[in-house]
């Protein structure tokens, strides 16, 4: 089978694809994987076949950019369009060439989603966040259909939805485009109870639970309890991390950090904490008690895999989503303010009840209990 394969610049979007795109292309499928330089090594590792979606006037290329997609639609919506026009041209060369018999794409990267209905190919959504549809979007503080409504008056949108339409695009308004609905074959990256509103999902949506990557670096447990903090690869909250630093610096815990350029920011750390700039998270979560996370869905999905009961500090709407769900199911708390004393508390909270690590647990085991990669292969060779 012959796979085009699209994604957004983030590692949070691309790790969970790895797994699948490994065990696919051993099985002889060939996968076409438009992505962006920086991605390239770990995608062709993996299996597949790399092309470079950078040089295009592809704006979600520019940090700020990513950033405040993540919290501002109306603005990604522009932008999403805008990187569809600029990609047009060589996507669908490309697509001319490869021929594929099936696209995949990041539920986000709407360009894949938009050549799938240009070229008239079937086309698969790969969910790395949780399924969102009428239901389980009211876990966002900004409901989707909100958003949308929203999006319908705004003037600037209309006028990039024209565009689409002018280059051969047949869609008729923006919920073609930002809108998964029942009939949407989808795979989900976490699991069937992890999931909100689950059982509004037709069966078309796989949920396959979470990929855990091998351990390559492990990190030697030098205390009782470990706490592993991280804001993610996009997020960079230096007052976050100074307060954590105070919360715990010459404690009896030992703290592992990981924040995206932490040289520049930290020197003369006291020594029970580590800051790394990029650490091996699974090795780190092999070894945590607590896991202090911007509740990106990845970061959340490994936390909980391993049994790492949470502390919670979304910084999207999405991530507010993923924060809810987990409070609900019990693993884990909201952090009410990032000062020093709070942090501190909402530690010891997780650490004092062991409610909360068992609440991990059962989320890890349905983890561990959902189809994984098979499903995901039977499933995507089912359609063809
Ligand atoms: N990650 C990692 N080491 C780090 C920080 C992050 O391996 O030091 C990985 C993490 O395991 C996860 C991804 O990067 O798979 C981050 O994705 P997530 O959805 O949690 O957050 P994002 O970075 O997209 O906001």
């Amino acid at each position: 089978m012959k796979i085009a394969w699209f994604c957004i610049p983030a590692h949070g979007h691309t790790n969970p694809t790895l797994g699948l795109i490994k065990a696919m292309t051993e099985r002889g499928h060939e996968i076409w994987y438009f992505s962006f330089e920086q991605f390239r090594e770990k995608i062709e590792k993996a299996g597949a076949i790399f092309i470079s979606c950078d040089g295009y006037d592809f704006e979600m290329e520019d940090k700020e950019n990513a950033d405040r997609v993540g919290k501002d639609m109306a603005f990604a919506v522009e932008l999403l369009v805008s990187s569809t026009l600029a990609l047009d041209e060589m996507v669908t060369e490309k697509i001319g060439e490869i021929q594929p018999d099936l696209i995949v794409s990041d539920s986000i990267a709407y360009w894949g989603k938009l050549a799938a209905m240009k070229h008239g190919i079937p086309y698969v959504s790969s969910t790395t966040t949780f399924a969102f549809n009428k239901e389980s979007s009211k876990y966002m503080k900004h409901g989707a259909l909100e958003t949308i409504n929203m999006l319908f008056s705004m003037p600037k949108v209309n006028k990039q939805i024209r565009r689409l339409q002018e280059k051969g695009y047949p869609i008729k308004n923006i919920f073609d485009i930002v809108q998964n609905d029942n009939d949407t074959n989808t795979i989900v990256y976490t699991s069937k109870y992890f999931q909100p509103c689950a059982d509004t999902f037709s069966d078309r949506y796989h949920f396959i639970g979470t990929s855990i990557r091998p351990i390559t670096t492990p990190y030697e447990k030098t205390a009782e309890k470990t706490i592993y903090i991280s804001m993610g690869t996009v997020n960079n909250n230096e007052q976050f991390y100074r307060n954590c630093i105070e919360a715990f610096g010459n404690t009896e815990y030992q703290v592992i950090m990981s924040m995206v350029n932490s040289k520049e920011h930290f020197e003369n750390v006291p020594k029970n904490i580590s800051i790394y700039d990029f650490v091996d998270q699974m090795a780190v979560l092999n070894i945590a008690d607590v896991f202090i996370t911007h509740c990106g869905m990845n970061s959340v999905n490994e936390g909980l895999y391993f049994g790492v009961p949470l502390v919670l500090f979304p910084q999207t709407p999405e991530q507010g989503a993923v924060a809810k769900r987990t409070e609900e199911l019990g693993a884990g708390v909201a952090l009410k303010s990032i000062d020093s004393q709070e942090i501190l508390k909402m530690v010891k909270m997780i650490l004092d009840n062991e409610n909360y690590k068992k609440s991990a647990n059962t989320i890890s085991d349905s983890f561990k209990a959902s189809g994984g990669i098979p499903e995901a292969v039977a499933f995507l060779e089912g359609l063809i």
